[in-house]
């Protein structure tokens, strides 16, 4: 075995890097881990649905990385990173910080892309963070206290727009009349047929414009401008809530540093940057050679955190890393309050069975993961509050 005279340095810890380093833990408990966030807290995100609804609080869904790690004896520090120097292996942070690596993960996730189109980011609202939930939060309650019927637009016919949808008809009812705008010829093009067939009668059902083929040219503080085969027009609006896209969270990084497909870092099958054989990148900001149709979720994200784990102990053992398989175990989707519809492993359900089975299924994604991340299956079998050993009463907020 060799050792290791720096640490592991883990940059992010969302989905990716949360699964590395309490896997590398538990596979190795003597190395040293170091896991940097600019945050304090955990975000859960396929649950920010059920906190807009109130079928699960918001301390439920985000509980403190400090906590997290201190639980399973890794060290945890707040900081942003800022600037990454592969050839010295050092890495700058805010604060004038400095620190060097020996093995760095980098696992920062995805901020949504607005394609530079005019308006979208000054007069569109965003989910895809708390900071994000809370403002649409306020505008949608605000709206409760003046006419019914306000004109809300969901840009984006993926899994976001479509759940959002649905969960904020249950919620508001007939306070919203929503459209949903698609530039392709189908909503969840990029899913499984099922969930793209419980979706649309979900739709339907709720009485929810869908607008397929149709572009979203301009945002204005009063209007959208959408292009609809040739046809351009200008419709008036309350709101916009933009989900059409994601791009990688990469601010830190030079433009020639290292190479990038789509936008994304392009990593070998063992998850290393090309050239950098100790440094790694996993989750929304990287794409694998040879795999770059795998979806941006948290699904990959978790199995490739499990496989680079495996990869670093085989490394530090002088050992050759695995290349990494992607094994696809499904897709669950909300669609409203208490309905769901699941495509998984063989199996489809719909309605509120799939939004019980969703809950369990959840429960079964998080075996490897701390005795803190398994606490949720707490609130997906019994709709107990997550994470609850872990808030004292004066973290609650
Ligand atoms: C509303 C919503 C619902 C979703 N639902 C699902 C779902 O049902 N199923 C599914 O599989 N996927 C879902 N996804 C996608 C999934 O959440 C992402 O694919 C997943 O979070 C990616 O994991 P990650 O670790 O790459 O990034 P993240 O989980 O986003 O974590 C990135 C971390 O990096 C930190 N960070 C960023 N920049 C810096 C910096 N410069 N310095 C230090 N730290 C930094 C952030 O604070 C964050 O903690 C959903 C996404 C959203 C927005």
């Amino acid at each position: 075995m060799q050792s290791i005279q720096k640490p592991i340095v883990i940059v992010g810890a969302g989905f990716a890097g949360m699964t590395v380093a309490l896997n590398l833990k538990n596979l190795n408990p003597s190395l040293p881990i170091l896991v940097v966030d600019s945050a304090s807290n955990f975000i859960f995100k396929p649950l920010m649905y059920e906190v807009l609804s109130k079928e699960i609080r918001i301390w439920e869904a985000t509980p403190k990385f400090a906590n997290i790690f201190s639980d399973a004896g890794i060290t945890f520090l707040k900081n942003c990173l800022t600037k990454i120097s592969f050839k010295e292996n050092i890495l700058e942070f805010s604060e004038d910080l400095k620190l060097s690596y020996q093995y760095l993960v980098i696992c920062t996730g995805s901020l949504p892309n607005s394609f530079l189109i005019k308006g979208v980011e000054e007069n569109c609202y965003f989910f895809n963070d708390f900071y994000d939930l809370n403002k649409l939060k306020s505008f949608l309650k605000e709206s409760q206290k003046t006419s019914l019927h306000k004109k809300l637009f969901i840009v984006g016919g993926g899994p976001s727009g479509i759940e959002l949808a649905c969960k904020i008809k249950d919620i508001f009812i007939d306070q919203f009349e929503i459209n949903l705008i698609e530039k392709s010829n189908e909503i969840l093009n990029r899913n499984k047929i099922f969930n793209r067939e419980q979706a649309e009668r979900a739709l339907e059902k709720r009485k929810i414009n869908v607008f397929l083929n149709s572009t979203v040219k301009e945002v204005s503080e009063t209007k959208i401008i959408i292009s609809s085969e040739d046809e351009i027009t200008s419709l008036d609006k309350d709101i916009v809530i933009w989900t059409a896209g994601v791009k990688p969270n990469l601010s830190y990084l030079q433009t020639d540093a290292i190479t990038k497909k789509y936008g994304r870092i392009l990593v070998n099958n063992q998850l290393q940057i090309e050239n950098h054989n100790n440094c790694f990148a996993i989750g929304d900001i990287s794409i694998i050679a040879g795999m770059e149709d795998l979806p941006i979720t948290a699904q990959v994200a978790m199995q490739e955190g499990n496989h680079l784990a495996k990869n670093l102990a085989l490394l530090i053992q002088g050992k050759d890393p695995l290349p990494f398989e992607f094994q696809d175990n499904g897709e669950m989707i909300s669609l409203g309050i208490g309905e769901a519809s699941i495509s998984a492993l063989g199996i489809t359900l719909s309605g509120k069975l799939a939004f019980e089975a969703r809950r369990l299924i959840y429960a079964s994604k998080l075996p490897h993961i701390t005795e803190s991340l398994k606490s949720a299956s707490s609130w997906i079998f019994q709709k107990k509050s997550i994470f609850r050993k872990f808030f004292k009463k004066d973290n609650l907020n």
